[in-house]
């Protein structure tokens, strides 16, 4: 008999997750059935939405997430055992599944393509769904074009640093926000960001001005609020938005940001919002293209590891408090075979 140890929401988050909010119980597994397969977990992943979609979730409930598990024992064909699979199974140690498509969740499972000798933790990354939705959120949205100026919030984050380096290989102006003057210096050398503002200086709205001198083009919005107020104030006529996320809000009982209808209407910006699951039809073109960019070296990616499924809780509140450059994942196991 398999057990589980699965994490679930025993207390509501009010304000920033604490310890004792998730608690981990053991589940008994039954023998799987013709048509099942059980998976255990490698990667888990810990995202910005787990804590967005908070006020959703049912106190006693498990906590949803991704992960990328290897196929133990199988009674499906379409996934054998070994294969590497992408599954939305939530936080949870082994999984058994009926390989059946969750009419409620786009993206349930699926065996990972071949990564060409790269990890399969990238299938929660770079690979996955933050790539997609670099991939899609930017270019489907903001429609760069060479020469333009194109700000990132966010931007030393998973799907922030992947969206930049997008921006460079369309031939833009590509100026990152994030929280720590580490973080632009990962930006600019390593990723060849055209440039950095840290968004805790008190004059941030100065040094943006400054770093921007052609204006905005193009805003790919990871975390709302102030941080957003201010560059949709500075952008340029017929600027476009792509609304990725909102993680200045997640943690925040009353947010508040200035008004931005003004220079919407004045400067006659496109502002839109998206869940990257729109393009799930699309799904292994995102992947497929983010695997060249790789592979020839034109993206680059990292990922910050927590090891350990215990640790989970960590690695998620270090990822909200910024801890994370690149992708925040947690390695289950100590040891990589
Ligand atoms: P990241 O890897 O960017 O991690 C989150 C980062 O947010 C932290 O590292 C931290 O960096 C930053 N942050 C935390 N608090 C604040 C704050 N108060 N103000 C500004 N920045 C803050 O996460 P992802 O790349 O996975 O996600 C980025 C955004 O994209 C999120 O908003 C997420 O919800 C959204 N998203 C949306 C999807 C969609 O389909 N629409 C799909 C996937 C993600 P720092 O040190 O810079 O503060």
């Amino acid at each position: 008999m398999v057990k589980a140890k699965v994490y679930i929401y025993a207390n509501a988050f009010d304000g920033f997750p604490k310890a004792g909010d998730l608690e981990i119980v053991e589940e008994e597994l039954k023998p799987i059935k013709d048509g099942e397969f059980l998976a255990e977990a490698e990667f888990l992943s810990v995202d910005p939405y787990m804590r967005g979609y908070a006020p959703a979730f049912k106190i006693g409930t498990p906590i949803i997430g991704g992960q990328i598990a290897l196929i133990q024992e199988s009674k499906n064909p379409n996934f054998p055992v070994g294969k590497y699979i992408f599954g939305q199974f939530g936080w949870r140690t082994h999984t058994v599944s009926n390989g059946l498509p969750n009419p409620k969740d786009a993206m349930s499972q699926y065996v990972l393509p071949d990564f060409k000798g790269l990890s399969p933790s990238l299938g929660l990354g770079v690979l996955g769904m933050p790539g997609n939705t670099a991939y899609f959120g930017l270019l489907e949205i903001c429609h760069p074009k060479q020469g333009e100026t194109v700000v990132i919030s966010g931007a030393a984050g998973a799907v922030g640093s992947h969206v930049g380096q997008i921006a460079k290989l369309k031939g833009c102006k590509v100026i990152g926000i994030a929280g720590s003057d580490d973080k632009g210096k990962m930006l600019i050398d390593d990723l060849k960001f055209d440039g950095f503002v840290n968004y805790k200086d008190k004059d941030f709205r100065k040094v943006l001005r400054q770093t921007t001198p052609n204006g905005i083009d193009c805003y790919f919005d990871n975390v709302g609020g102030e941080i957003s107020s201010t560059v949709i104030s500075q952008m340029n006529l017929f600027g476009r938005i792509s609304v990725c996320g909102a993680i200045s809000a997640y943690n925040e009982k009353n947010p508040k940001a200035s008004v931005i209808q003004g220079p919407l209407t004045m400067k006659q910006l496109k502002m839109e919002g998206f869940i990257v699951t729109r393009w799930y039809d699309r799904w292994m073109e995102g992947i497929n293209q983010n695997l060249d960019w790789v592979k020839e070296g034109k993206i680059k990616y990292r990922e910050t590891v927590t090891v350990g499924f215990e640790n989970m809780f960590q690695a998620f509140t270090d990822m909200l408090k910024g801890v994370n450059y690149g992708k925040a994942i947690v390695r289950v196991k100590s040891i990589v075979k």
